[in-house]
């Protein structure tokens, strides 16, 4: 693990395994990035306005920010297990994806959607695995649930690779249900918000775009 991105973090501080190593970490952002953007940090405390909301795995390997290299204040971004959306449900309100997305659109406007999927995730393994009759964990089986119709659908086609197949097509979903919001609906009609899908392919680095109508992935031409 120790030789992992050598090239690019050149000390042993950049490695996180303690919270030795955060704090080491945080006085490294203190005395480098910190030190070397204080205007725009400081720009940053009195507000944000990002045009860029991403939904994102919790996945370690897959950051938003890295990916898109982008800066602080440029994505709102929430995470959560693979990814997903959940349809609007009238009687849970209390809900960590639905309230985030209501604050990006309502207050933020931001101008875009991208839901983030990517390889070998884990939430979307576990959704593969409920329908073999194994649901993992007390919260996490249920979470996935979201994509239990998703799965039946693309095991029907029987892909050569159903846990690919199962990433993009429950970035589909996650999008679908973005728009059970009336919020979401209404900025989309409108024409001032966009919702779009990726993948991101850890081991390579490329990302793959969805395109709206077939629902098709493909790679994203940098
Ligand atoms: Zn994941």
């Amino acid at each position: 693990m120790s030789a992992l991105f050598a090239a690019s973090t050149s000390n042993e501080e950049a490695f996180v395994h303690t919270i030795q190593d955060l704090k080491a970490g945080y006085k490294k952002f203190r005395s480098g990035a910190y030190a070397e953007q204080t205007d725009q940090y400081r720009e940053l405390g009195t507000g944000q306005d990002p045009d860029v909301m991403v939904i994102s795995c919790a996945d370690s390997r897959v950051e938003p920010a890295e990916i898109f290299a982008a800066n602080p204040g440029q994505l709102f971004v929430v995470r959560n297990v693979a990814n997903l959306v959940h349809a609007r449900d009238a009687d849970q309100t209390a809900h960590s994806v639905a309230s985030a997305v209501e604050f990006a659109v309502t207050a933020l406007k931001v101008k875009h959607i991208v839901v983030l999927g990517h390889a070998a995730c884990g939430g979307v393994k576990a959704c593969l695995s409920a329908g073999n009759g194994q649901p993992i964990g007390e919260f996490i089986a249920p979470w996935v649930e979201a994509l239990d119709a998703t799965r039946d659908q693309v095991l029907a086609s029987s892909p050569a690779d159903p846990q690919t197949a199962l990433e993009h097509a429950g970035v589909g979903t996650s999008l679908d249900n973005l728009m059970s919001y009336s919020f979401v609906r209404d900025a989309v009609t409108a024409g001032t918000l966009e919702l779009h899908g990726a993948w991101f392919n850890i081991g390579p680095g490329e990302l793959s775009w969805r395109d709206p109508k077939t629902g098709e992935f493909s790679l994203f031409d940098a």
